[in-house]
């Protein structure tokens, strides 16, 4: 019989549940809009709405665990969320205790980019690589790193804050109040920035027909790339070269066997590609060059996808231990001592 894990993505507007099966497949899918503002007692309220929407389509089907992404930082081998920002209230809040007492079944929880990180190397575009980059680039700049055949925590597991490596001593000031990070030059945030700082409303460009002359968005650029616009050629140019030097860096510091490129802007990934090689080729050291940089293929539902994957056998091997209340589980009654065993195998 086939494994099924409930999965969710918390994210800071939406709020997403799906039953998916060991082959990474989605099984029945729900989605609300987060009550980012009503604090954690709203939001989990909503997790158990949902996760009675999702289980009602499949009455045949029980999870034998719940894997959950959220935003960071949190602790995963604690199960808390430490302080996300773009939800009101939650600061250390025990998401994975809380989670275990209304379900009993295993939880498992992780920073939405790794688990996303996760679902890419389980079942996209890293599958069968030892090791692995994720970086999504949208709004910001996150990513998950897979070392060796497992994901990369750190301490708290804080590691891998790819946007905030700083990569100029220049520009906008990020988000984080420091100059220079990935995110700050490379996001899709800053490419929309540039595009609007280089455009004015009603000056008849592509870009701003495009936002309907609005402020330009990073997506808006590819879409008039691909008409063959020349300044968002141009700014594309710009972007790939800036987003090349963020990848080297992470060619040098984690020698991956794939580097996998996610998030909205790489709806332009084949606009992307050939600069952004052209620029590790000129950056990195011969070792590195050659590693492949290729497009995310799980789209919205990779980090779904990467939390379900928290549950089954296989994950991570050595480190697979599903996270259940350490006082309150007797040893041999619950699906985590099972799995504890068969990862020592
Ligand atoms: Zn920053």
């Amino acid at each position: 019989m086939k494994k099924v894990a409930l999965a969710f993505d918390l994210g800071g507007t939406e709020l997403r549940a799906a039953l998916i099966d060991d082959a990474g497949c989605l099984l029945a899918f729900s989605s609300l809009s987060t009550d980012a503002a009503g604090g954690p007692a709203a939001v989990i309220r909503q997790i158990e709405l949902l996760a009675e929407t999702v289980l009602t389509e499949t009455p045949d089907l029980s999870p034998i665990g719940i894997g959950i992404g959220a935003p960071g930082p949190l602790d995963p081998d604690a199960g808390v969320v430490i302080a996300a920002p773009t939800l009101v209230g939650w600061h250390e809040v025990p998401l994975a205790d809380i989670l275990h007492s209304h379900f009993q079944l295993p939880v498992r929880l992780e920073n939405d980019a790794n688990a996303a990180a996760l679902g890419e190397w389980r079942y996209g575009a890293g599958r069968g690589a030892g090791s692995m980059v994720f970086v999504t680039v949208s709004t910001g700049i996150g990513g998950g790193v897979i070392a060796d055949g497992r994901i990369l925590h750190g301490r708290r597991g804080l590691a891998a804050e790819i946007g905030h490596m700083t990569i100029t001593s220049e520009g906008e000031r990020c988000f984080c109040g420091a100059v220079g990070c990935f995110e700050a030059v490379a996001s899709g945030t800053a490419l929309g920035r540039r595009a609007t700082a280089r455009t004015r409303p009603s000056d008849g460009s592509v870009l701003r027909s495009l936002a309907a002359d609005a402020d330009v968005t990073g997506r808006h650029v590819v879409e008039a790339a691909r008409k063959g616009d020349a300044d968002a050629l141009e700014l594309l140019d710009a972007e790939a070269r800036w987003l090349g030097i963020g990848f080297t860096n992470l060619l040098h510091l984690y020698s991956p066997d794939v580097l996998v490129m996610g998030g909205g802007i790489s709806h332009g990934f084949d606009l992307l590609h050939d600069q952004m090689v052209a620029t590790v080729r000129e950056r990195a050291m011969p070792a590195y060059r050659n590693v492949p940089i290729v497009a995310a293929q799980l789209g919205r539902h990779a980090g779904l996808i990467g939390a379900a994957s928290l549950i089954f056998d296989g994950y991570g091997k050595a480190d697979f231990e599903p996270m259940s209340p350490k006082s309150t589980d007797k040893p041999g009654t619950s699906v985590s001592a099972g799995k504890k065993e068969a990862s020592n195998g």
